[in-house]
């Protein structure tokens, strides 16, 4: 667990007049779980955005697997322009589980998960097909593989969206808030899934969330944003236990 997977160098990020990212460096290692809290508004969003590939940057530099998102290598050894090509690569080491679900309403569940798999990897529609078999038994659905979303619940859409990211074999899983948007008595599901791809040794994630309990219990590390920056970061117990920055102390008061 050494080497540094994903790596921001002195990312900023601006939209207008906002600062949204402020030179910001940032690093996770290879199989580390990294949870990122702080208030609305602190930029975490946009740090899984660029990830993604959603977003651009204003300066500095990102690495993924020691690759630069937004350059690659010409060959003689300067950089150039990310092609096309070079993101869908890139992308295809990430995957993100987001507040909203983002699943395709007119699809149903096992679909949903085999399009991309078939469409980006070209496996074929039975490969992918086990494979969907395979993760909806994983995070608890098998019996609702022909229903739609629209028959779902909150924390089942959100497990079939974790089953989605996870068919397209990322290295890496992102997770924006992923049970902010739930009933309380349907988060605990869902974390339990979360929970359990915790345990998976070679998968590296990154966790925005308010559920300051669950960050606690699964991650190696925890990151506080504040207004563009990592204010504080340490193991759960240094951060959760006894937080050096006055900034960090306010805001754990004010959510747990
Ligand atoms: P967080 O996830 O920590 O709540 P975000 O990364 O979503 O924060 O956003 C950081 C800031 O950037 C916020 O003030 C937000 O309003 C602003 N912002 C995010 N995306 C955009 C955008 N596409 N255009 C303009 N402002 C944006
Ligand atoms: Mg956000």
């Amino acid at each position: 667990m050494s080497e540094d997977i994903i790596r921001f160098d002195k990312v900023e990020k601006r939209f207008g007049d906002l600062t949204v990212l402020n030179k910001l460096d940032f690093s996770v290692k290879r199989g580390e779980k990294v949870s990122i809290i702080g208030p609305s508004g602190s930029g975490k969003s946009t740090v899984l955005r660029i990830l993604m590939t959603l977003e651009g940057i204003d300066g500095g530099s990102v690495t993924v697997d020691g690759e630069p998102l937004w350059h690659e290598n010409s060959g003689d050894g300067s950089l150039k322009p990310a092609s096309e090509k070079h993101l869908r690569k890139m992308r295809g080491k990430l995957g993100m589980v987001f507040q909203h679900f983002n699943l395709f309403p007119h699809m149903s569940v096992l679909r949903n998960i085999t399009e991309a798999p078939v469409k980006v990897l070209g496996l074929s529609k039975a490969e992918a097909r086990q494979r969907g078999e395979e993760l909806l038994e994983l995070v608890g659905l098998a019996d609702q593989a022909q229903k739609f979303p629209s028959q779902l619940s909150g924390g089942q859409k959100q497990r079939v969206g974790i089953a989605r990211a996870l068919a397209m074999r990322p290295s890496i899983l992102l997770f924006d808030e992923p049970t902010s948007a739930l009933d309380p008595e349907l988060v605990g599901e869902v974390l339990n899934v979360i929970g359990k791809l915790a345990d998976e040794h070679d998968l590296t994630m990154l966790l925005v969330t308010h559920e300051m309990r669950f960050a606690r219990e699964i991650s190696d590390r925890v990151c506080f944003f504040d207004r563009g920056k990592i204010r504080e970061e340490g193991t759960p117990e240094e951060l959760f236990t006894d937080p050096s920055e006055d900034r960090t102390r306010e805001f754990l008061s004010a959510v747990l």
